[in-house]
């Protein structure tokens, strides 16, 4: 279907019809990820777009769910990212939802009102890196923003009527910043009150700056019962209202859902449960 690979998407849109409307990342320079190295951040013309979104829709037209690929489609114009969900709501007649993955300095860099119109033309939902709260953290791994900035996108999203999914890494501040990793993070996630929250756990990826580090020594892993410590830590300082809370990455070393806060005492007694049982998922079934 003439996708320029690799092509990722989160796990929650695995049945959604993909159009990719960029190539890569604009950003490309975290230390840990690797999705997007091998290629250049290129936005597709709008005739490359047309025939795109007509070649899937000829395979889903049924599709309720639209994803639009790859890295941070947002970052592109709001004329055009108009034109694209103009576009995609022709095309599928069934759809309900449109999403696509969203950096920070992209919400931060539209007005309130370009954001407004992208929700009322039919953009649902976005996808946000926030990685961790940690101010060091986010400046050891470049993500680019410092936590206030993070925050600050994340409500814009909010404000504009979007449903928000934002995702941390559990393990990214590695032994030095352990504790202040996972405070930050419940503190940052508790002030955007996202709808969606997950926690994924670090993989070291090849040919990352996150590789080159930990074989230099220079950054230490968190072992499995240290990520279950900085899980209890992370869920007992979150204070949230109704956020659809997951660990069930490929990932992670084991697997949570539930509601915060309301299933706060539920999580923090099944990772309790898996303390005294010691059982973790294999390092050789992580990312499978
Ligand atoms: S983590 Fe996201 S923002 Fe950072 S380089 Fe990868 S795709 Fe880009």
């Amino acid at each position: 279907m003439n996708y320029h690979m690799p092509l990722y998407r989160p796990p929650s849109e695995a049945k959604s019809a993909i159009i990719q409307v960029t190539l890569g990342c604009s950003h490309n320079k975290c230390s840990f990820c690797s999705m997007y190295k091998e290629k250049t951040f290129t936005v597709k013309s709008k005739e490359e777009i047309v025939n795109h979104i007509d070649s899937i829709a000829q395979h889903q037209k049924n599709a309720s769910r639209v994803f639009l690929a790859d890295g941070n489609v947002l970052a592109l114009a709001t004329n055009k990212l108009l034109f694209i969900l103009q576009q995609v709501r022709s095309k599928f007649p069934s759809l309900e939802r449109i999403s696509c993955y969203a950096g920070p300095k992209d919400l931060i860099n539209k007005t309130c009102e370009e954001l407004l119109q992208l929700k009322a033309a039919g953009l649902d939902m976005l996808y946000l890196g926030v990685e961790s709260g940690n101010d060091a953290v986010l400046a050891q791994v470049e993500k680019g923003v410092n936590s206030s900035e993070m925050v600050k996108a994340g409500q814009k999203a909010k404000e504009a009527g979007f449903l928000l999914s934002t995702m941390v890494i559990s393990g990214l501040g590695g032994q030095n910043r352990f504790y202040q990793h996972a405070i930050d993070s419940a503190n940052i996630i508790s002030q955007i009150d996202p709808h969606y929250f997950s926690v994924l756990t670090l993989m070291v990826e090849e040919g990352t700056t996150l590789q080159k580090q930990v074989k230099e020594g220079k950054f230490k892993l968190l072992t499995p019962s240290q990520v279950l410590e900085e899980m209890v830590l992370i869920i007992t300082n979150l204070n949230l209202n109704k956020t659809i809370f997951r660990a069930n990455h490929a990932s992670n070393y084991f697997f949570l859902a539930g509601v915060l806060d309301e299933d706060k005492d539920k999580l923090l007694n099944q990772l309790n449960q898996i303390k005294k049982s010691n059982e973790f998922r294999s390092e050789n079934w992580r990312g499978l």
